[in-house]
């Protein structure tokens, strides 16, 4: 193994691995330069705490029940591995009743007059955005992420998407021209950990606005944010059983699969289920939308304006921990500026701040769980034994409880190794070279994936083409990670298929 390391952490806390091997010369070390102080923040943590009742039941019919199971599961903060609260496991039976629920629910709320229905949605926008910080606190106990992202990203685009479907519910004949667009019917829907409400608000919003009910899963470690937009959907007055959540684990998403009542399943999550998913659907009438993993490309031409590259390319992989399934992980350099892209993402690298989410100041957090945190661990121990340099340049010191991993970025490596092929969903970035845009798109494509990809070029005519040949659903010009709910999103290949978001993603709600 060839390890590169600021001189300041010989030893990184997440593998145990000594750093050895100092391929360059150390660049500037701002904090010792400093004595240590100067460029030191002082800590500026968030101060609203909402109160987070000792347990959470069921949200099924318009109220909060005890589960059938009489099963409840420990919610964790893990930068503090403390308890926050326990969940209920929604049992099959459980299951059964919310579907029930959802089912008499719906031909009511389906016949509505469409413009009634688009104003529950906006008095949920509405509600969701009064209670913003809330909802941004409870996102970042509960799930890791930095407060400065829950608060400027995921809850604001989350209250963005019932305002932009709140709009299309009483237009979807304009939508969808030439069509009679109905409801599907009871929509089960299940999700990941990483953006937690806002995956939701892609789900339901949609849903709803087209007249559907659903049952909807959140992921066992980030259930409380679901939780609070059940009591959001309560206080507003939402008519009950169109909105149901079902907290539980793996075998609680399997059982909303798996249930005759349910006519169409929406899941954001890994290959690995969705392929499960799309097996037991097949033979079913259910309609089915996958939003899969993603091995994303990042690709930068020696005429880009590079600094504005590195930035996009910090975000697109350590931004939220690389807990984004676009994450840009691979990278792809013009081999004229290699050394100097290196220099450059290690100089930015070396003074993002690692720590407690709830500083205002943090730009990386906790990684959501420890069984997460091993999965990142193993890559990076294959990483390092296959034979490519990883260079642990980021110098912030980790809290010594919580689940953390340093962000780092490999050179050296190869099409073939796994750090290069597998989804890692942490802070491990991929760094590897071109020489011309044909071999950059073949490099590019050459994955099982195809959710998203970046482009950073100056030049016009080679932005476009490039981003027209490359297989993923989204592709950034000169900019990453960059959201809009009128804008559709979803993958190629083994990312899944269907769209949120946009008209497209209206679609997958309507028959
Ligand atoms: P996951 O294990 O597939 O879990 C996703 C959801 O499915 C969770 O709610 C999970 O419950 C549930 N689940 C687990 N086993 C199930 C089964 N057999 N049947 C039905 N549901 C089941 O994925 P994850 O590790 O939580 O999330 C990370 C993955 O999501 C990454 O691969 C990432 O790329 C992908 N992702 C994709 C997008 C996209 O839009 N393309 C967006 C975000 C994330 P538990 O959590 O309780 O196990
Ligand atoms: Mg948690």
């Amino acid at each position: 193994m060839r390890t590169v390391t600021h001189p300041e952490h010989e030893h990184d806390a997440t593998t145990g691995d000594k750093g050895m091997n100092k391929a360059r010369p150390a660049r500037l070390d701002l904090r010792a330069a400093s004595g240590g102080g100067l460029f030191d923040y002082a800590p500026a943590p968030e101060s609203v705490r909402p109160d987070i009742a000792d347990r959470y039941g069921l949200f099924i019919d318009g109220s909060f029940v005890e589960p059938g199971s009489g099963n409840w599961f420990p919610s964790i903060n893990p930068a503090t591995e403390g308890t926050m609260s326990m969940i209920a496991e929604a049992s099959t039976a459980d299951v059964d009743r919310a579907v029930k629920a959802a089912r008499e629910a719906l031909p009511a709320w389906s016949g509505l007059p469409a413009k009634e229905r688009g104003k529950y949605l906006y008095r949920i926008a509405r509600r969701m955005q009064e209670r913003a910080r809330e909802l941004a606190v409870l996102e970042t106990l509960d799930g890791g992420k930095p407060i400065k992202e829950s608060r400027d990203v995921d809850v604001p685009l989350a209250c963005a998407h019932f305002f932009y479907h709140a709009g299309w519910a009483d237009k979807l004949k304009f939508a969808l021209p030439g069509r009679d667009p109905k409801p599907v019917g009871v929509c089960g829907q299940i999700i990941p950990w990483n953006f937690p409400l806002l995956m939701l608000a892609w789900k339901i919003a949609p849903a709803l606005a087209c007249g559907n009910t659903v049952v909807l899963k959140p992921a066992e470690t980030t259930s409380l944010t679901a939780l609070r937009f059940a009591e959001i959907c309560a206080e507003i007055g939402l008519p009950k059983g169109v909105v149901n959540i079902v907290t539980g684990a793996g075998e609680t998403g399997r059982a909303i699969v798996e249930h005759d009542g349910i006519d169409k399943i929406a899941f954001t999550g890994s290959t690995q289920v969705g392929k499960m998913i799309a097996k037991a659907v097949a033979p079913t009438n259910k309609r089915l939308t996958l939003e899969l993993g993603g091995k994303s490309a990042n690709i930068i031409f020696e005429d880009a304006s590079l600094d504005q590259a590195i930035e996009g390319i910090i975000e697109g992989i350590y931004f939220n921990q690389g807990h984004v399934c676009c994450a840009g992980s691979r990278l792809f350099v013009q081999e004229s500026i290699l050394d100097t892209v290196i220099d450059k993402l290690s100089d930015r690298m070396s003074s993002l701040r690692v720590g407690d989410p709830m500083d205002k100041n943090t730009d990386v957090g906790a990684i959501n769980s420890k069984e997460q945190l091993a999965t990142i661990s193993k890559y990076l121990t294959l990483g390092d034994k296959e034979g490519a340099v990883r260079h642990d340049v980021c110098n912030s010191s980790l809290p010594d409880k919580g689940f953390w991993c340093r962000p780092c970025f490999y050179s050296g490596v190869q099409p073939s190794h796994t750090i290069a092929r597998e989804e890692i969903f942490g802070p491990v970035l991929a760094v590897m070279s071109f020489r011309t845009p044909e071999e950059a798109i073949s490099r590019a494509n050459n994955s099982p994936y195809g959710l998203a990809a970046g482009v950073w070029t100056d030049k016009g005519s080679k932005i476009f083409d490039v981003a027209r040949r490359l297989d993923a659903g989204i592709v950034w010009l000169n900019t990453y990670n960059k959201f809009d709910p009128t804008s559709p999103f979803g993958g190629y290949k083994e990312s899944g298929f269907g769209r949120e978001g946009g008209r497209h993603g209206l679609l997958a709600y309507c028959r």
